[in-house]
């Protein structure tokens, strides 16, 4: 909640002139005496205008967890606004239905194969996501125009190449272009959307993972994670089982052989070796938007597939740590670090210059992963719970209450988590058939890491609750019926996979940081595995004895304003 709150305070902050300032140069409308930004949305950036369809993602998220009438608000104005750079494309000299903030000419480059610098589809997926966004959560029509202009622009310009010149198209990185596409024919039901999402599919990239092969090293990241969402979205579009086997390959190559303890995953934004963990531990290690993806692409796995608890397992490592600790809790805008670093001795916001080296700041940033960051941090409500036709499923451990009109009912989970391992769900209401009791299944998520779990409705053990599976209850439920659930919380080890004597310490879901305040390390220090200890039963403090000193840790997400150990050299056992 804190951490949404302070992105919501930027998204409320943040000048929508400043922020149409490079659209309405580029569309030849005065910039109304707006200030240019700076970074990645420099009027001179290559690929200026990418932020964009962040906020106007964020806005919808942000009202639909909050009905805050200011995002909304805020999504609606901006989305006039860029109708009426989109309408001014005549007197410009673009195509019909364009709408970018840098030359149409650059996609001629592209075409040419002679850009040289930019990565024009992947803006152009920003504004295409964020456009819908506004569109599907507000019902808005301008934003429907718009997208379908635009969209239909994509489709004009794509439709004149070869297959083989549209592959080579895709070599520059194009974000999530098959997702967006194939939403459009889910949101419209014209098919003709499809046939544009499907131009976009990369044959070199999904051949090998069709075939369960691991050609990932050396390939960006982030470019390819957003390629895999598309073909789960064309899998449930089509039905056809190659999408999918893409996907979930790929999901399963890089969380079991490319991610570190916290759940991130590459090193200077790329995939390397299959196991190649302990050698990248580096300060460019764990690009944050990597992992904003991957989340995407888990909940999207998960839906078909929702007996497995493996895919929220990792969702609740990677938000929980990573993307939790992305923040700077001591900005009231929430700013964000682009890299997590894993080196001994690390300081959160501190890397290489080309990824910020620092914060990011309000004007002077915006880079991918602050546009993801807007996002990451205004849904951390979108993933507690789901429902099918006879289920409601809980597969993380939030406080939260869920108003879940189409059974008249309300579901309030209660809990410190990961504090403590006990949640409280309380179901109320009298149900929508106005009778006293409804007849469903809840299933809760036992993580893999929580053996000995119980699971208890209204005092009474209610089923089995084996780590690593849903504990399924089903019942009549009454309103009062009360659920407990208790997660022991251990100390757990998550190694290097290619070096087991290094190793991130955890505690229950939570990766463990040794503070080492202003300490400048060249090395991991050797834990005492059996020193370590909890030092408080109300918050999460530890210490232990690392090397000859004795060290505080805490959690990765509150590893901020100091200098921290994530892997450690391991020495002797764990306490039982
Ligand atoms: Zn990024």
């Amino acid at each position: 909640m804190d951490n949404q709150n302070r992105t919501i305070a930027y998204l409320k902050f943040v000048d929508l002139n400043r922020m149409l300032y490079v659209f309405r140069q580029n569309h030849w409308l005065p910039t109304q005496g707006a200030s240019k930004n700076g970074g990645w949305d420099a009027p001179d950036f290559p690929f200026r205008g990418h932020f964009q369809g962040h906020l106007l993602s964020a806005w919808a998220q942000c009202w639909q967890t909050t009905r805050d009438p200011d995002c909304k608000g805020r999504a609606q104005t901006f989305v006039a606004e860029l109708a009426k750079c989109q309408a001014n494309n005549a007197a410009a000299g673009w195509s019909r239905g364009y709408l970018n903030a840098f030359s149409e000419n650059d996609f001629n480059l592209l075409e040419q194969g002679s850009l040289k610098s930019g990565v024009p589809y992947y803006v152009v997926h920003k504004t295409m996501a964020g456009l819908l966004d506004v569109w599907q959560v507000f019902g808005d029509d301008t934003a429907k125009k718009v997208l379908l202009e635009l969209g239909g622009w994509v489709d004009t310009r794509t439709s004149k190449l070869s297959t083989d010149r549209m592959q080579s198209v895709l070599d520059t990185e194009h974000g999530g272009m098959v997702a967006v596409l194939t939403d459009m024919y889910l949101q419209t039901g014209d098919k003709k959307w499809l046939t544009v999402a499907q131009r976009f599919e990369h044959q070199s990239v999904f051949t090998p993972l069709a075939d369960n092969q691991d050609r990932l090293n050396g390939l960006h990241a982030n470019t390819n994670i957003p390629k895999w969402i598309g073909t789960v979205r064309e899998f449930k579009a089509t039905g056809i089982a190659r999408y999918r086997s893409i996907a979930l390959n790929a999901w399963n190559i890089v969380v079991g052989t490319r991610t570190y303890a916290i759940g991130s995953n590459s090193q200077a934004e790329h995939f390397k070796a299959p196991n190649a963990i302990a050698q990248y531990l580096s300060n460019d290690a764990g690009e944050s938007c990597n992992t904003y993806n991957m989340l995407k692409l888990t909940r999207e796995l998960w839906s078909l597939d929702p007996t497995n608890v493996s895919f929220f397992d990792f969702y609740e490592r990677a938000v929980l740590n990573q993307m939790l600790g992305q923040q700077n809790p001591a900005d009231p805008h929430g700013h964000v670090t682009y890299f997590h670093s894993l080196q001994p001795g690390a300081r959160r916001g501190v890397g290489p210059a080309w990824g910020g080296g620092t914060w990011s700041t309000d004007y002077n940033s915006f880079w991918c992963c602050q546009g993801t960051g807007v996002e990451t941090h205004t849904k951390f409500a979108d993933s507690i719970y789901f429902h099918d036709a006879s289920s409601l499923y809980v597969n993380l451990f939030t406080p939260s209450v869920l108003s879940w009109t189409e059974r008249g009912l309300t579901v309030t989970q209660s809990t410190s988590f990961p504090v403590s391992g006990t949640s409280t769900i309380t179901i109320s209401g009298n149900g929508s058939s106005g009778g006293n009791t409804q007849s469903f299944v809840i299933k809760i998520r036992i993580p893999g890491w929580a053996s000995g779990a119980t699971v208890a409705v209204n005092g009474a053990a209610a089923t089995a609750a084996t780590a690593g599976s849903y504990a399924s209850i089903s019942r009549a439920w009454v309103a009062g019926d009360t659920i407990t659930v208790n997660l022991p919380m251990r100390f757990r080890l998550l190694p290097a996979n290619d070096n087991q004597k290094l190793a991130a310490v955890a505690y229950g879901p939570t990766v463990l940081v040794g503070n080492y305040g202003t300490t400048s390390l060249t090395a991991a220090p050797e834990l005492q595995l059996g020193s370590l200890k909890r030092t408080s039963a109300t918050t999460l403090v530890f210490s232990a004895t690392a090397g000859d000193k004795t060290v505080s840790l805490q959690p990765y997400y509150d590893g901020q304003g100091f200098n921290y150990v994530t892997y450690w050299s391991l020495q002797g056992s764990l306490p039982g």
